[in-house]
């Protein structure tokens, strides 16, 4: 399976309670997809089962429910070639090794993330160090001042995680308006050690000879210069998206999806099946419901082509959860 988001993790979960062997390759070093990455903070609504719960906890709640099942994962490895076929069997290669399995799932989503990167002199050399475009861990931030750069949900939603930990958060944004949710906006600014500074640009960040962080910012609008000292950097850009390796797989890649038949969530590669944001078929709706209920359709075409002998429908959860799994790769 290639690609660890929401509906990637349900896959596991179906596929292992049903009994197959899963190898799920994720890219990021962190599983939950969008949900974790871009909107840990923001309530999500229309989970069946949940009233209310963050992109964070929701993805939490998939890895758990995964986890029960012990699928192998790999984070880090982004899955650049397929090659082979359902007779054969497919040989998927990563960045982390090659993972052989007898058919293949793709859960990519929109694709590989790419963070937008800061454009600000000295922030490359900083990145993975002192500059992040990840949601940093807790202990990188406990009791530390961290600038935020960035107008949209991923920033803000960032400075309310860092809020309660980092000593200072200043968000830092190019425009006076934001393209946040403004009651997200509103309740980040409400916070006690949250500054807003805006329109303001990074023009340079350097380490100072104590260890901070001298961060430039070049005032728009005719605003001055200001120099903020900080001890993290959080670019809080958004993300590129990108099907990337998946246009030289051979599964029809249109635009940013890659459609398939949605009674089998197959792609017109025989033994590669795609479900959740990436796949497209007319009427496809991109959400968490509609993806976790493909992952049914396609768990039940995959036990289909890899036990023909076994009845056409997936049995009721009840019915197979605790069997010895028959071992199938
Ligand atoms: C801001 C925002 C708010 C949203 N709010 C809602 C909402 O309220 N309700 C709702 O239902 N939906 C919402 N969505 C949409 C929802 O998040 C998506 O439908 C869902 O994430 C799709 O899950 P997925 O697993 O298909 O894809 P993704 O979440 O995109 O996960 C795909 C995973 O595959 C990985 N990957 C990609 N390419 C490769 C590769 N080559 N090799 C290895 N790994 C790879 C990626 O790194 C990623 O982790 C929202 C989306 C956004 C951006």
């Amino acid at each position: 399976m290639v690609g660890g988001g929401p509906v990637g993790l349900f896959a596991a979960t179906l596929l292992r309670l049903h009994g197959f062997s899963v190898r799920l390759v994720e890219s990021l070093p962190v599983l939950g997809g969008q949900a974790a990455v871009l909107y840990p903070d923001k309530a999500v609504y229309d989970v069946a089962g949940f009233p209310e719960v963050s992109g964070r906890d929701l993805a939490e709640a998939l890895v758990r429910q995964a986890s029960g099942y012990a699928p192998e994962v790999v984070l880090g490895a982004e899955a650049v070639a397929i090659e082979g076929d359902p007779r054969s069997g497919f040989a998927v290669a990563t960045a982390a090794g090659t993972f052989r399995g007898r058919v293949v799932l793709l859960t990519i989503g929109i694709g590989a993330f790419t963070p937008r990167r800061l454009a600000a002199e000295g922030a490359a050399e900083l990145e993975g160090r002192r500059i992040h475009y990840l949601l940093p861990p807790a202990d990188a931030v406990r009791g530390r001042r961290v600038v935020v750069v960035g107008g949209g949900d991923t920033a803000v939603d960032w400075v309310l995680a860092l809020a309660p930990l980092a000593r200072e958060v200043v968000l830092v944004h190019r425009r006076t308006a934001f393209r946040a949710q403004g009651e997200m906006l509103r309740r980040a600014k409400a916070l006690g050690p949250v500054r807003v500074v805006t329109p303001y640009e990074v023009r340079r960040i350097a380490e100072r000879p104590d260890g901070a962080l001298a961060v430039t910012l070049e005032g728009r609008q005719g605003a001055e210069p200001l120099e903020v000292a900080a001890d993290v950097v959080v670019g809080g850009l958004g993300y590129q998206a990108d099907p990337g390796p998946a246009r030289h797989w051979d599964v029809g890649v249109e635009g940013a999806v890659i459609p398939v038949d949605p009674a089998t969530m197959e792609t017109r590669r025989t033994g590669i099946y795609a479900a959740g944001d990436v796949a497209a078929y007319p009427g496809k709706v991109r959400l968490l419901a509609t993806g976790f209920g493909e992952v049914g359709i396609a768990a039940a075409a995959i036990r289909r082509r890899l036990r023909p002998e076994t009845s056409a429908h997936l049995p009721h959860s009840t019915s197979v959860r605790g069997r010895p799994a028959p071992v199938d790769a």
